[in-house]
């Protein structure tokens, strides 16, 4: 049985050249921000049977526990610099260990996120992380500031992590390639560090927040934050490849309701859509125009042709929310 001191030298401990002033190995990491610019901070756990099934694969869980910590990076504009990892597991497996590690470290790695601490200790299995960001000061998009008139956006697309979640709960039939399609979405989320960089360095968005518990909610969080109410409409709102080949009620309901997205939620002035499709295509990330913001409050859902939705009533009826 390897020792604590073991295990953190043998997965977690590497001999790299970071950008911490003092890393793994003491009572406490030492980090210096750089000249002039602020620490942005954030704190996400994954705890087995809440946000994950017993048995996950390791290295998506390693992946995945990053991923989800960078997205609130991410969402405030913030460029990652380094995290902490604290993990409670029942066992010092090294298999999973190893796979662990490597999912979390290829991420980081692809981010320039250092691991520079942490705390291990016996019990079920929960993951912990903390990451910290830099931005420069003023510059962190908050759930604040959305004006009356704003455009809303939506990076990316939504929807195909929940339709991952129907399959695996055998909501309804799904067909095998259509779960294959979806499934990366679920268990690898890309945190849109870049465009969150880019609105935030442009001074392009008012207001933003990464969706991770479906979208209607988190959207709902800005409208609270900023005192204004919105109109969407749901037709408009991005389906995942595999989402968008699904009838149009299994279509709505997830990408309105469906969590684990991961995308960028945003609102910006209308003057500025050029730049915000630019920055965009200039980071691979599509963007999508959903909706506008009201200076009244509350959340009118309409589709296409302009009609009030409800989404309770869409005829949807083989599924519970989680
Ligand atoms: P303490 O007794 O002060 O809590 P620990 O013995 O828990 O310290 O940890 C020793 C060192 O290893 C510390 O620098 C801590 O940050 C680091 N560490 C512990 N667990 C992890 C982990 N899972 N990942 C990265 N670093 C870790
Ligand atoms: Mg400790």
């Amino acid at each position: 049985m390897l020792s604590e001191f073991d295990l953190i030298k043998q997965y977690f401990k590497r001999e790299l050249p970071g950008r911490a002033t003092l890393g793994i190995g003491d009572d406490c990491a030492l980090l210096t921000p750089g000249a002039g610019s602020q620490m942005a901070i954030s704190t996400d756990m994954l705890v087995e049977n809440r946000h994950f099934f017993a048995g996950a694969d390791a290295r998506c869980l390693g992946h995945k526990a990053l991923a989800v910590n960078l997205s609130d990076l991410a969402a405030m504009g913030a460029t990652p610099v380094a995290f902490t990892l604290a993990l409670a597991m029942p066992k010092a497996d090294p298999v999973w260990l190893a796979a662990f590690s490597k999912g979390l470290f290829e991420i980081a790695d692809l981010y320039g996120c250092e691991l520079i601490g942490g705390d291990t200790t016996r019990g079920p299995l929960n993951i912990c992380i903390t990451v910290f960001g830099e931005l420069a000061p003023g510059q962190a998009i908050k759930r604040s500031g959305a004006l009356a008139g704003d455009d809303i956006w939506v990076s990316g697309t939504l929807g195909d992590a929940r339709l991952t979640l129907a399959g695996l709960r055998d909501e309804f039939p799904i067909d095998h390639a259509s779960l294959e399609l979806a499934s990366p979405r679920m268990h690898l989320p890309d945190p849109r560090i870049a465009l969150g960089q880019a609105l935030a360095a442009g001074g392009l968005a008012h207001a933003a927040l990464d969706i991770s518990d479906g979208f209607v909610g988190d959207l709902g969080h800005i409208l609270e934050a900023s005192r204004v109410g919105a109109t969407v409409n749901v037709d408009a709102l991005p389906a995942g490849p595999a989402l968008a080949a699904q009838e149009a009620a299994t279509r709505r309901q997830f990408c309105a309701l469906g969590g684990d997205d991961y995308e960028l939620c945003f609102t910006a002035d209308p003057a500025q859509r050029q730049a915000i499709i630019a920055a965009g295509a200039a980071c691979g990330t599509p963007v999508t125009l959903v909706g506008v913001i009201d200076a009244g409050p509350g959340l009118r859902l309409i589709d296409g042709a302009g009609s009030t939705v409800d989404l309770d009533a869409a005829g949807f009826d083989h599924f519970t929310l989680p």
